[in-house]
């Protein structure tokens, strides 16, 4: 897939634009004055597969959690403030990674030129994140794809003018058309690298689905160097991990272990649901440097001939199960060992990756 072209900028150790692969973002619930739970929910979400996070930052004592946070925490954190531009100041000044600014919740011109000459002299990158339900005032009788672009486009003339070119852009919606038109023309018109992601998408798998269309499509057309998804949910964690199986689904994840399963029919030998539960969770533990397909089957018509196209592949037949690895049955075993036995294979696998790498 033809990547559209964009400059990249470093938050923290994260590469976002360029030739970098696209990484997640999700971002935090817990108050970041809570720094021990604030940490566990970073740690939680980077163990999901976020390679960002992006935390609230709405008062001066948050301010300081995220400050202690970013000492301790193994993702690279943008702070996000609105309507308080001197925390956003001082948050710059403490050395945080990012700083995500909304032109809508934006208000003192003479901070927003100190922001830019204090984020120029330090190393901490930009994101101007614009949103339609937060639009500025003066906008918002136009059309949301409009306003949203001119929104950005006004707030890039002060870093443009100081020379400033450590920018991230977003502009989202609710409505996916709209989120699919706007990062079709930030692409066109900016060499910024671009925050993918479809506000406030909702609650379980509509916001589930939502997000997979706005972002598989915006991705299938070469856009987008980072993504976020908005969804309804008490942690950050099932937002990073849909994330990261829409970039998996488009081809762009190219690190972690995929699993794909049959639907199961009346044909099936062995209880997969319940299989692949289990082995989806012992999964989540295992860190692949490279990309690993692994197949469940539910019987033997067309479950080695599925299989045998994974790395790994396990084929439910009565009481037993074909394993295969790469094309090749390597044994036969009974269901109640199958489980042990795809894991110790997966392990092993993995481990010889570690060993060429
Ligand atoms: S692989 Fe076998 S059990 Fe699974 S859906 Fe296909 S025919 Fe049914």
């Amino acid at each position: 897939m033809k990547r559209e072209k964009t400059i990249q900028v470093f938050l923290g150790s994260v590469a976002i634009g360029g030739h970098s692969s696209i990484s997640v973002e999700s971002m935090g619930r817990i108050y970041p004055g809570r720094v021990d739970e604030c940490l566990s929910e970073i740690c939680a979400a980077a163990a999901a597969g976020s390679d960002c996070f992006r935390i609230a930052v709405p008062d001066e004592r948050a301010l300081s959690g995220i400050i202690q946070l970013k000492k301790y925490s193994p993702l690279p954190l943008i702070a996000d403030i609105h309507f308080s531009p001197t925390i956003a100041l001082k948050a710059v000044e403490a050395g945080i990674d990012g700083i995500r600014v909304n032109p809508g919740t934006w208000k003192n011109q003479l901070q927003y030129h100190q922001l830019i000459e204090k984020l120029k002299a330090g190393s901490g990158v930009l994101r101007l994140g614009a949103n339609a339900g937060s639009l500025p005032s003066h906008l918002q009788k136009k059309g949301r794809v409009e306003a949203l672009l001119d929104s950005i486009i006004e707030m890039l003339e002060v870093p443009q003018k100081k020379d400033f070119h450590r920018i991230i852009l977003s502009a989202k919606s609710t409505d996916i058309n709209e989120t699919i038109e706007v990062y079709e023309r930030l692409a066109a018109t900016f060499s910024y690298p671009l925050h993918v992601g479809l506000t406030e998408a909702g609650e379980g798998f509509e916001g589930i689905i939502k997000s997979t269309i706005a972002l598989g499509t915006i991705l299938q057309k070469g856009i987008g160097n980072n993504i976020r998804v908005s969804l309804t949910s008490p942690n950050p964690i099932l937002e990073s991990q849909v994330a990261v199986e829409i970039l998996r689904g488009v081809g762009l994840r190219q690190k972690g272990i995929e699993v794909i399963s049959c639907p199961t029919c009346a044909r099936t030998r062995g209880d997969v649901v319940s299989f692949v539960r289990e082995i989806k969770a012992a999964v989540q533990k295992i860190s692949s440097p490279s990309p690993l397909k692994l197949a469940i089957m539910g019987c033997e018509v067309n479950g080695p001939g599925e299989a045998k196209e994974a790395d790994l592949g396990l084929a439910f037949g009565k009481s037993t199960a074909l394993l295969f690895v790469r094309g090749k049955v390597i044994k036969t075993v009974h269901q109640q060992n199958a489980l042990n036995e795809l894991i110790k294979q997966l392990r092993s696998m993995v481990s010889n990756q570690m060993v060429k790498e």
